[in-house]
C-alpha cells in the first residue's frame, strides 16, 4: 500500500506534534457511496469547505471536547490537494476569535449604543416590524388591475456566504412575504458576465473547472489576478505551465499573476474590449492566410458565423459614429439585427456556407473588428505593440484543432459600464478558436465568494427565482401559470415544493409579480427616496461594498428599521455610530444585529464557481447565542406564520399556506431534499430535472439542484478521489449541476460524428451506442445522427458571434469609461450609449480629476474585509489601507512611499498610505500621458484594522445589461496629506 504524506503523518503521529491518534487509513477516505457518513475519526475530525473565495478548497477540522483546535488543508480534495492560501490557513482564528458576536444586539431609534436582547424578544419584535411594514405598504392589485401581491417597502441584500440550503430558505421566505427588492453581491460583482455568457453560449457560469486548467495549452488571465485573488486555483495554472502551457496576463497592474506570466500586457483600465477586439481581428486575418491552423468545422457548424443578418444592418465600421443601426437616441430598435429567413432551412435562417456573403455574421464580424489594428490597440490601451502582437500569435495558436486555450477573468473585467460587452469579446474569441466545450478551454468567469453561485441561483437577485435564468420571477402581466411562458414545469414544481396541496395555479398568484427594475442601484435609490422602509441584510456589507459609499451610508440612515445578520459588527450594522461619521441622536433607524454561526459551525452544501457542490460539516457549536442562518430564518418564518394565522387580506395565504416542515431545529437534509424534489405520486426523490412536470405531480425547489440529493443519498457529500476520465473530471467528488456535468458545452469537444477534436484529452466520445466520459451536454447523439447542435441553451444550438439580444450592440465596441481623461480614440461616441444611471450623480472631469483610478483586492482580505479585518494573523500581514501609484506620478506629485495621501473624486475623498511602485506605469495614449492609481477596496471603519473605503470614490453608474457599477475605472486626483 502506498502512503500519502498525510497517511504517513497519521501513522507517525507527526502531523500535529503527535497530538492526534487517527484510526482511519487511506482507503477509508474514499467514500464512494453517497450513503456513507462523513469522515469520522476517533478524535473528532471532520471536513469543511473554506468559506472565502469561489475556489472551494476542502479543509479538515480537528475537534476536541467540542472545540475546533486545528484546521488544515484536506489532502484528499482533488481541487486543493491539501493546500490552503493565507485566508484558508487562518480559518482557525475565526473559530477561536473573541471578536465574534455572541448576543443579539438591539439599537433603538436615536440611541447611542446597543443593548442586548434575547432571541425570543428579538424574533417577536422583528416579525412584528416586518408584518407592520409589509401590510402598510402591500400592493395587491396594480394600476392596470393585475394581481401583483408585492411590497416595495422592504428590501433584502445578501448573501453569498450561507450554505445553499440556507439561501434557498431565505429566498422562499422573502418571496412568500412579497418582496421584490432582493439583491445580493452577484449583482455588483459579476452579473455582466452572466448576461454576456448567456448571450454567447446560453449559460452564465464558468464553463470548465479549476483542475481542467491543468489541461490547457495557453491560459489568458484578463481582468483578474488569479494568483492573488484565487491563489489555490493558480496551482492549476502552474500545473499546465509545467507541461509547457503559456500564461498571458493582461491587466493595468503588474501583479503576482504577471510575475509568473510568459507574456504580460499593461493596459489602461477600461480598455479590454479594444485589446481583445484586436486579437479577434488578428485571428480572422490569420484565418484567411492560414485556414489550416484553425478548426473551420467548429466555426462553421458550432457558431452562427454563416447566418445572414438583415441587409440594412450597419455598425460603427460603416458609419464611423460608434453606433449600430437602430439607435433612436435613447435605445436600440433591433429590427435590423434580425437574421434573414430561409423557408428551405430547418431552422428557417438563411446561411452562407462559404462565409463570404457580406451579410453573413463572419463577414460582419471581420468588418467590425478590422478597425482594431495593432496601432489602434496600442493607442487605446497604452500597451506596447510588440507585446500585443506576441500575445495574439501565442493565443491564436490555441485555435489549432486539438489545442485548447482558457480565458480566465473575474470582477475587474465585469465591473464596467461596458462589462457585458467586455465579456462578450472573450466569448467571441473563444468561439473563433474552438475553445469552448473542450478540455483545457473555457470561458472561466470566477465568482469571488465561496457560494456566490449557489446562493444566487436560489433566487437571491430580484428577477430570478430558484433555478435562475430559466426560472425568472413572473411579471405583472402574467396572471396565471399558463401565461408564464417557457419552463412551466420548473415553476410549477417550485410551487408544489412551496405550497404543497394548494393547487399550483392558485399559488402562482401568491408570489409577487415584478413591474420594474429592482436591482442594486434602484434599490439604494428607493431607500434614499423613502420607498423602502426596512432592510434585511444577510452577511453583506453595503456600507462598504456599494458604489458611492457615502451616499449609500446616508441612505441606510434613512431606513425605519434594519436587520443585520452577521458574525461581527460590520460597517453596515454600525452605520449610525460616530465611527461612520454619524450623530446617533440624528439617526432614527432601529437596528437589530443578529449573531450568526460561521460555516465551521453548521452543515450544508456550497457550490464553488465551477458548479461543484460540496458538503460541509459542523465542527463545533457557535459561540454564545450565535445561530445558523437556517435557524434564524426558520424561527422568523414560524413567528410570521403565527402572526398571520386567521388573517385573510394582504395575501396572507402566501404565508400561512407556505410549507415549512423542517423540524426544530431545522434539518438541513430535509431542505436539501426539498430542493432536489420528489415524484409526488411515489414519494420518491427525483434524480433528474428531466422528470419535472407542470401538472402538479412533481415538486422541486430548484431544478438545477435536482439530482443532488436522490434516493441514492447525498451526492454533494461524495469523496471518491478516483478519476476514470484521466483529465481531472473526478465525477465522484461532490456533485456538479446540472446532472453532475463537469465541462459545459462538451458536445462541442467532438466532431459531427462524436470523435474528440483532441484525442489526448477527450471530454466525451461517442462509441456507437452512447457517450463515454463526462455527462454529455443535452445528452443527444452526435450532430450527424441527431441534428442537434452543442450549445443547447441557444435556440439554434450554435454559439453566438453575433449577439442580437443585448441592449448595447450585437458586437463589442470600445467606449471610454463614464469618467475618462481622454476622448474616445475609436469614435465620437464617448461612452456606452445605453449606459444606465438612475439619478443625477456628481461626475468628474479630466480638468479637475486628471488621474484614472482602478480598484483591486489583496490576498489577505476578502471583499469589504468584514471577516478578515477581524483576524489578527491577516491584519498583521496586511494592516492598512493604501494606494499604489507609479514612480512617475509620485515624482510629479512629490509623494514618497509611506506618505499619507488624499485621494479625491467627484463623490468624496479618502486618505491612504502611498505605495510607490514600478508595478504601475503611466500609459502613453495618443501623445498624452495617462496616470493611474490602484486602490484595494477591503477597508472600512470597523474591525481591528480600520481605513477609508475605496468605494467612497466610485460612481453610481451601470452597465445597461445588468446595472453592474463601474468600480474599476473612474477619475480622481491625489495629493500629499
Ligand atoms: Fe482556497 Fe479560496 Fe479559501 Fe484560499 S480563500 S483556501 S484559495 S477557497
Amino acid at each position: 500500500m502506498e502512503l500519502s504524506r498525510r497517511d504517513f503523518l497519521k501513522l507517525s503521529g507527526a502531523g500535529t506534534g503527535g497530538f492526534f491518534l487517527y484510526s482511519v487509513l487511506k482507503q477509508d477516505k474514499v467514500l464512494a457511496s453517497p450513503k456513507q457518513l462523513p469522515l469520522k475519526k476517533k478524535i473528532g475530525e471532520t471536513t469543511t469547505i473554506c468559506p472565502y473565495c469561489g475556489v472551494g478548497c476542502s479543509a479538515i477540522m480537528a475537534v476536541e471536547n467540542g472545540k475546533i483546535i486545528n484546521i488544515e488543508g484536506d489532502p484528499d480534495s482533488p481541487i486543493n490537494e491539501g493546500s490552503l492560501c493565507p485566508k484558508g490557513a487562518s480559518l482557525y482564528q475565526v473559530a477561536s476569535s473573541g471578536e465574534r458576536l455572541t448576543t443579539v444586539k438591539h439599537r433603538a431609534a436615536g440611541a447611542a449604543d446597543w443593548e442586548d436582547m434575547n432571541w425570543d424578544d428579538a424574533i417577536a419584535k422583528i416579525a412584528a416590524q416586518i408584518k407592520a411594514t409589509r401590510d402598510n405598504y402591500f400592493i395587491e392589485i396594480d394600476s392596470s388591475g393585475n394581481t401583483v401581491n408585492r411590497t416595495e417597502a422592504i428590501a433584502s441584500t445578501g448573501s453569498v456566504f450561507p450554505n445553499s440550503e440556507e439561501a434557498y430558505l431565505m429566498s422562499k421566505m422573502l418571496r412568500a412575504l412579497g418582496l421584490v427588492y432582493i439583491e445580493n453581491e452577484a449583482r455588483i460583482c459579476v452579473s455582466s458576465a452572466v448576461a454576456a455568457d448567456s448571450e454567447t453560449v446560453g449559460r452564465g457560469p464558468m464553463s470548465n473547472h479549476w483542475i481542467d486548467l491543468g489541461n490547457s495549452d495557453c491560459i489568458m488571465v484578463i481582468g483578474g489576478n488569479i494568483a492573488e485573488s484565487f491563489p489555490i486555483a493558480f496551482k492549476w495554472v502552474t500545473r499546465a505551465m509545467e507541461k509547457g502551457a503559456k500564461l498571458i496576463h493582461v491587466d493595468p497592474r503588474f501583479t503576482r499573476t504577471s510575475a509568473k506570466a510568459d507574456l504580460y500586457a499593461a493596459v489602461r483600465p477600461g480598455t479590454d474590449i479594444a485589446f481583445v477586439g484586436g486579437m479577434i481581428r488578428y485571428v480572422i486575418d490569420d484565418m484567411a492566410a492560414n485556414p489550416g491552423n484553425y478548426n473551420m468545422t467548429y466555426i462553421m457548424e458550432y457558431t452562427n458565423a454563416s447566418y445572414l443578418v438583415h441587409p440594412s444592418f450597419t455598425g460603427p465600421a460603416d458609419t464611423l459614429d460608434g453606433l449600430f443601426s437602430g439607435w433612436d437616441g435613447s435605445k436600440y430598435d433591433k429590427t435590423t439585427w434580425a437574421y434573414q429567413s430561409d423557408p428551405n432551412q430547418p431552422d428557417k435562417i438563411k446561411k452562407d456556407p462559404t462565409l463570404t456573403d457580406p451579410d453573413c455574421v463572419f463577414q460582419l464580424l471581420r468588418k467590425h473588428f478590422t478597425r482594431y489594428t495593432d496601432d489602434k490597440v496600442a493607442e487605446i490601451t497604452g500597451t506596447d505593440k510588440t507585446t500585443f502582437q506576441q500575445i495574439c500569435q501565442t493565443y491564436a495558436a490555441t485555435g489549432h484543432t486539438g489545442k485548447a486555450g482558457a480565458i480566465v477573468f473575474s470582477s475587474s473585467a465585469c465591473q464596467r459600464s461596458t462589462g457585458t460587452q467586455t465579456v462578450r469579446s472573450f466569448g467571441i474569441l473563444q468561439l473563433l478558436l474552438g475553445n469552448l466545450g473542450v478540455a483545457g478551454g473555457g470561458l472561466d468567469g470566477i465568482t469571488g465568494a465561496v457560494n456566490g453561485l449557489g446562493c444566487t441561483l436560489q433566487g437571491l437577485v430580484n428577477h430570478w427565482g430558484p433555478g435562475a435564468g430559466s426560472v425568472r420571477m413572473a411579471n405583472s402581466n402574467e396572471q396565471s401559470l399558463s401565461a408564464y411562458g417557457e419552463n412551466k414545469a420548473r415553476f410549477a414544481s417550485i410551487l408544489k415544493a412551496w405550497y404543497g396541496d394548494t393547487d399550483h395555479n392558485t399559488s402562482f398568484n401568491y408570489l409577487p409579480k415584478r413591474d420594474g427594475d429592482y436591482s442594486w442601484q434602484p434599490l439604494f435609490k428607493a431607500i434614499d427616496d423613502g420607498t423602502i422602509k426596512g432592510l434585511i441584510c444577510w452577511g453583506m456589507n453595503p456600507a462598504v461594498s456599494g458604489p458611492n459609499s457615502a451616499a449609500a451610508r446616508q441612505a441606510l440612515r434613512k431606513l425605519e428599521w434594519m436587520i443585520v445578520i452577521d458574525l461581527w459588527e460590520t460597517e453596515t450594522a454600525a452605520v449610525w455610530k460616530p465611527e461612520a461619521g454619524a450623530n446617533p441622536a440624528n439617526v432614527g433607524t432601529e437596528v437589530f444585529l443578529l449573531p450568526a454561526a460561521h460555516s465551521l459551525e453548521k452543515e450544508g452544501s456550497v457550490c464553488n464557481t465551477c458548479r461543484w457542490n460540496q458538503w460541509r460539516y459542523k465542527g463545533a457549536e457557535p459561540p454564545g447565542e450565535a445561530r445558523s442562518d437556517l435557524w434564524i430564518i426558520s424561527k422568523l418564518m414560524l413567528k410570521l406564520k403565527e402572526l398571520y394565522l386567521g388573517q385573510t387580506e394582504k395575501n396572507a395565504a402566501a404565508i400561512t399556506d407556505l410549507t415549512w416542515n423542517y423540524g426544530e431545529p431545522p434539518d438541513v437534509h430535509q431542505v436539501a431534499k426539498e430542493m432536489n424534489g420528489y415524484d409526488l405520486s411515489t414519494g420518491e426523490l427525483l434524480s433528474s430535472p428531466g422528470s419535472l412536470k407542470d401538472d402538479g405531480t412533481t415538486s422541486c425547489g430548484n431544478w438545477l439542484w435536482c439530482g443532488m440529493y436522490t434516493e441514492e443519498g447525498n451526492m454533494a457529500a461524495r469523496r471518491d478521489t478516483t478519476d476514470p476520465s484521466g483529465i481531472g473530471l473526478f465525477p465522484g467528488w461532490g456533485w456538479a449541476w446540472p446532472l453532475n456535468r463537469r465541462i459545459m458545452y462538451n458536445r462541442a469537444s467532438v466532431d459531427l460524428d462524436g470523435r474528440p477534436w483532441d484525442a489526448d484529452h477527450p471530454v466525451i466520445s461517442w462509441d456507437g451506442d452512447g457517450w463515454m466520459g463526462d455527462i454529455a451536454d443535452g445528452g443527444e447523439e452526435p450532430v450527424n445522427i441527431s441534428g442537434k447542435y452543442p450549445f443547447i441553451m441557444k435556440p439554434e444550438g450554435r454559439g453566438y458571434l453575433f449577439g442580437p439580444g443585448r441592449p448595447d450592440g450585437p458586437f463589442p465596441e470600445h467606449y471610454e469609461p463614464w469618467e475618462s481623461p481622454l476622448l474616445n480614440p475609436m469614435s465620437p461616441q464617448q461612452n456606452n450609449p445605453a449606459i444606465k444611471s438612475w439619478e443625477t450623480i456628481a461626475r468628474g472631469t479630466a480638468a479637475d480629476y486628471p488621474i484614472l483610478a482602478t480598484t483591486h483586492r489583496v490576498v489577505e482580505h476578502l471583499h469589504t474585509g468584514a471577516i478578515t479585518r477581524r483576524l489578527l494573523w491577516l491584519v498583521e500581514m496586511m494592516p492598512e489601507m493604501f494606494v499604489e501609484m507609479s514612480r512617475e506620478l509620485a515624482a510629479e506629485k512629490g509623494i514618497a512611499s509611506g506618505d499619507t495621501v488624499v485621494v479625491e473624486s467627484a463623490r468624496g475623498s479618502i486618505t491612504a498610505k502611498a505605495i510607490v511602485t514600478i508595478r504601475l506605469k503611466p500609459a502613453q495614449v495618443n501623445g498624452t500621458t495617462v496616470h493611474y492609481i490602484s486602490l484595494p477596496w477591503n477597508w472600512g471603519y470597523m474591525g481591528l484594522s480600520k481605513g477609508d473605503s475605496a468605494n467612497l470614490l466610485s460612481p453610481r453608474i451601470g452597465d445597461p445589461n445588468t446595472g453592474i457599477p463601474e468600480f474599476r475605472a473612474f477619475l480622481c486626483d491625489i495629493r500629499k496629506a
